[in-house]
């Protein structure tokens, strides 16, 4: 059944891999498109990145754009309210049953 597998050249897809750390959804805006910048300790603007952990499920934070290299300043902060347990568990079901569709997906196209 390939209904609708119109936009499968998703070459940008295969450079991340299809680990766990894969956001379940397209960021809408680029890690830096906001304003006003918010400056970490190096005086750089800090990227703004969405969390997909089970605790903290959509929820963005700033962190220094050097974050988990030797540079890094060890900025970081939240921008979203931490959600309720039942957003989260709602976000969390929500990410994984994302995840294994397109886990299915991609099985069923290498056998194609
Ligand atoms: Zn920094």
């Amino acid at each position: 059944m390939a209904s609708s597998s119109s936009s499968s050249r998703e070459s940008r897809r295969s450079q991340v891999g299809s680990g766990e750390q894969q956001a379940p959804v397209p960021y809408r805006v680029g890690p830096y498109a906001y304003w006003p910048p918010v400056m970490c300790q190096c005086n750089q603007m800090a990227p703004c990145w969405i969390a997909w952990s089970d605790e903290n499920p959509g929820r963005r934070y700033y962190r220094c754009r050097y974050g988990l290299t030797p540079s890094d300043c060890g900025f970081f902060r939240w921008i979203d309210r931490q959600a309720t347990p039942y957003e989260r568990t709602l976000l969390c079901d929500m990410r994984d049953a994302i995840r294994q569709m397109k886990r299915e997906k991609a099985e069923e196209e290498q056998q194609m």
